[in-house]
């Protein structure tokens, strides 16, 4: 085995939470060696814009920053196209095929992958996306006139469906669970939001699964479990993402048995000392919401990767990281956004109604308000999110809908 410069701090996963880490630790005045390694070919770049304007409006990748930035101003020792396929926690040194690459601090940030459906046949024409690469197959694959058969209508997989539709395709959207994304939004504004499928020309069938996929190399047609057969030139894959950790099968490191997430303390910090997980990997306590989590968004994985840096690098600085969890999603037009959890006792609508384009639904649990959906009322959102972190009483949330002097004046 050959050793390869590295020690200081090395990041796996060059995207969005390892990209936050390395940039935390040079404001935080970081000046020993940075490696970030990421198995991808590109520059870290914004995945997002993946299932929405990349598919819908043909708009360019959108890259955080340019090679010159990273590899200069951050000065960054920058290994893209590199997966790493392990890591001793008591030799301290992450491997790629036979070399070795010693680290003092490690950041784990290499997200998650999509889940696939082992009974699917491996013929051209069923893909899921995740990468860059995955949006520029789908994109080619969609346009006027095609068909295009979605599994799962979760948050991905409805904004394909949506940018789909923009560009022409004929879509139909099948999903296994009678009312779509219960998990995350709870069954009333999951009904509410699946709604807009139907109002936007998507068909959307809850309830059923596909029994078989029909073509020989490429994909035609699909047979739903009842009977149905819907015509297909592309099929997606989006029942959603687990963690990705194959990589560190041999390492050591906790896992959660609930998510498969790495299990980190409240600091970020995983079973291994010096090293750290941030992003869709992570499985941490997060103090704000009273439970052990691992989240799938963007905001997330921001906030995540700059506060695991600095706890790593910065001991003086280190804190515990804790969120109420946001995330946002756009289809047909519309903003779906979502703060806190939607595991409560009631939901209720305090502005607009679950049939209409604009609306705001509050989760109570017990006397707080923690959740809360809204669709096309992007300025309040962040009220709410703020009232969640500070344990507001649900009956005082209402005070948030009401133009500043009101508020203030109710109080
Ligand atoms: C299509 C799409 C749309 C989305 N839309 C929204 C949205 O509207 N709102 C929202 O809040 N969130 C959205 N998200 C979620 C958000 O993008 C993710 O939460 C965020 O990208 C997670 O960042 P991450 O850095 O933790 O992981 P990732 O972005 O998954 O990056 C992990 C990186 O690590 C690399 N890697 C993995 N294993 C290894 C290895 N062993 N060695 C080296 N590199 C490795 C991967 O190749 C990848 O580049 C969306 C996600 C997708 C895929």
């Amino acid at each position: 085995m050959t050793n390869e410069a590295g020690a200081g701090l090395v990041v796996v996963g060059a995207s969005l939470a390892g990209l936050r880490a390395v940039e935390s630790a040079r404001r935080g005045g970081y000046t020993d060696s940075i490696t970030l390694i990421g198995a991808e070919i590109y520059l870290p770049y914004d995945r997002p814009p993946l299932s929405k304007g990349f598919l819908a409006e043909g708009a360019s990748p959108d890259y955080f920053l340019t090679e010159e930035e990273l590899r200069t101003e951050l000065n960054v020792d920058l290994r893209l196209g590199t997966f790493v396929d392990g890591v001793d926690t008591e030799r301290k040194v992450v491997t790629v095929g036979d070399q070795e690459i010693p680290y003092e601090r490690l950041i784990i940030a290499t997200g998650a992958e999509p889940r696939v459906l082992a009974h699917l046949p491996a013929i051209d024409g069923i893909l899921t996306l995740r990468t860059l690469e995955d949006a520029r197959q789908i994109r080619d694959a969609i346009g006027e006139g095609s068909n295009l058969v979605v599994i799962g209508a979760g948050f991905i997989g409805s904004e394909i469906a949506s940018s789909a539709q923009a560009r022409g395709a004929t879509v139909t959207v099948i999903e296994a669970a009678p009312v779509p994304l219960v998990r995350a939004v709870g069954e009333v504004v999951g009904k509410a939001i699946s709604a807009l499928h139907g109002r936007n020309g998507t068909r959307l069938l809850t309830s059923v699964q596909i029994d078989e996929v029909i073509g020989t190399d490429h994909v035609e047609a699909v047979r739903l479990n009842n009977g149905e057969i819907i015509p297909a030139d592309l099929i997606i894959v989006g029942v959603g993402a687990a963690p990705a950790t194959s990589w560190l099968a041999d390492s050591g490191l906790e896992m959660s048995p609930i998510d498969g997430g790495i299990v980190c303390d409240a600091f970020m910090q995983t079973s291994a000392e010096g090293v750290y997980a941030a992003g869709d990997v992570a499985h941490w306590p997060n103090g704000l919401m009273d439970s052990t989590m691992r989240l799938e968004n963007w905001t997330n994985a921001a906030d995540q990767g700059t506060q695991a840096a600095t706890n790593a690098l910065f001991s003086e600085k280190a804190k515990k990281y804790e969120t109420v969890p946001y995330f946002w999603s756009d289809w047909y037009g519309n903003r779906i956004q979502f703060v806190g959890t939607a595991i409560a006792d009631s939901v209720s609508f305090v502005s607009g109604g679950p049939d209409e384009d604009k609306f705001v639904a509050l989760y109570r649990a017990g006397d707080r308000l923690v959740g809360v959906a809204t669709l096309n009322e992007p300025r309040r959102i962040m009220k709410y999110r703020r009232f969640i972190a500070e344990r507001g009483d649900f009956d005082r949330a209402g005070d948030i809908l009401q133009p500043a002097t009101a508020a203030s004046s109710s109080r």
